[in-house]
């Protein structure tokens, strides 16, 4: 097999669906965890894409992840929801508790959704675009535990805390416009990332990694290798300042739990998330915020392109969420490319719960 396969996104989504429901979910919960995932790759985010799928399915097999499962309402104290997600696909219980957020923020204005316990609940910006696309604003704060800590505090010189995403979005001011959306993790590169470097055998940018002594290194082996290294938070302690917060709304408030010494030790991927979600008609601005967010968003990105060629930004200013748009329709047009270890995995998840090799080339139309 050649070392990408191109696959249609909607040819990919059907093999995606076919192994999720041969694990024994429901249809709903197949097209869900499909759409979800196609979406990610569609977007330019190969890390949160259909690449999870294995990790899925093998927990899954070993139980660690419970099919068809739904969000429990451990309290409604009206504005806020707390939510334990029991361990079910991340893909459903973000979606149904961010349904559960949106009619309730309708109602009051606002609404904070406390959310514990899922298993990964995927790209941030799904969640925030889901509260967009229902003219609401939002903000998320999520940490991530069951696994090893991957990102050093800042002044540290080893991994205490993961890649705690934070995401804002704002919705589109005119029902044809696009929403604003922030999206990221809080350490200063993916470690998705970092494996991609290292099997090109490539070095990462200075200012990114830290050895298992704490000294800069660019050597991305250094994240696999024991004694591991860690990451460093994006922007130093301002970085690394946000995914504190991330981690304490997210793990202590909603009921989860924060990185400390045993709290990995499940070994299974677990997000928290703590959400709010506003009403924007229902704050001071009323319907002006409309005027005043075009008008920003277009006055920022009348500024001139940077003249060096290779400056990040130099064909024009953009706002967040734009270059994950601009990336679905490229790879709506194109294809998505999927390595062929990654497709290979997929495969494999697919025998693992009785499908055969073959008819997973055959929903993929390779
Ligand atoms: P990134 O660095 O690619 O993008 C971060 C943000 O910057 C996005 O909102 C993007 O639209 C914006 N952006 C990118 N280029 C831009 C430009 N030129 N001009 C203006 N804005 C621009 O994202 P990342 O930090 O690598 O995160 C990748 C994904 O990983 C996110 O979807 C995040 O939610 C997800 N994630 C999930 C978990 C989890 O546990 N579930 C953990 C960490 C990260």
């Amino acid at each position: 097999m050649a070392a990408t396969v191109t696959i249609d996104a909607s040819a990919l989504r059907r093999a995606v669906r076919h192994i999720v429901l041969a694990g024994g979910s429901n249809e709903r919960e197949a097209a869900l965890v499909a759409d979800n995932l196609v979406l990610a790759n569609l977007s330019g985010h190969d890390s949160h894409g259909v690449g999870m799928l294995p990790a899925y399915i093998l927990a899954v097999v070993e139980k660690r992840l419970k099919i068809n499962a739904a969000p429990a309402v451990l309290a409604d104290h009206g504005a806020i929801l707390n939510l334990d997600g029991n361990m079910g696909y991340g893909q459903v219980i973000g979606h149904d508790a961010m349904e559960l957020g949106i009619r309730r923020a309708r109602e009051t204005g606002v609404c904070i959704v406390s959310l514990r316990n899922s298993h990964h609940i995927g790209r941030i910006g799904h969640w925030g675009e889901q509260c967009a696309a229902a003219g609401l604003l939002s903000t998320h704060y999520v940490n991530v535990v069951g696994r090893t800590p991957l990102v050093a505090p800042h002044g540290g010189s080893d991994a205490r805390f993961a890649t705690n995403p934070y995401c804002c979005a704002i919705p589109a001011t005119e029902p044809d416009g696009e929403p604003v959306v922030l999206d990221m993790a809080t350490s200063k590169i993916a470690m998705g990332k970092v494996r991609v470097a290292m099997n090109k055998g490539e070095q990462v940018a200075p200012d990114t990694l830290i050895d298992a002594k704490g000294t800069p290194t660019t050597e991305p082996r250094t994240m696999f290798d024991a004694p591991t290294g860690a990451i460093l938070a994006f922007g130093g302690h301002k970085g690394y300042g946000l995914a504190v917060i991330a981690e304490l709304l997210a793990g202590a408030f909603t009921g989860g739990v924060t990185m400390h010494e045993g709290s990995w030790a499940s070994g299974t991927i677990t997000n928290n998330m703590f959400s709010v979600i506003v009403d924007p008609a229902k704050l001071g601005g009323g319907e002006t915020w409309r005027r005043e967010v075009a008008a920003f968003v277009d006055y920022v990105k009348a500024s001139p392109p940077s003249p060096q060629n290779d400056a990040p930004g130099s064909n024009g200013v953009l706002v967040a969420g734009e270059p994950e748009r601009q990336m679905r329709r490229a790879r709506l047009a194109a294809g998505i490319p999927v390595d062929a270890t990654t497709w290979g995995e997929i495969v494999r998840a697919g025998e693992s719960v009785g499908i055969a090799a073959s008819e997973t080339h055959a929903a993929a139309g390779i």
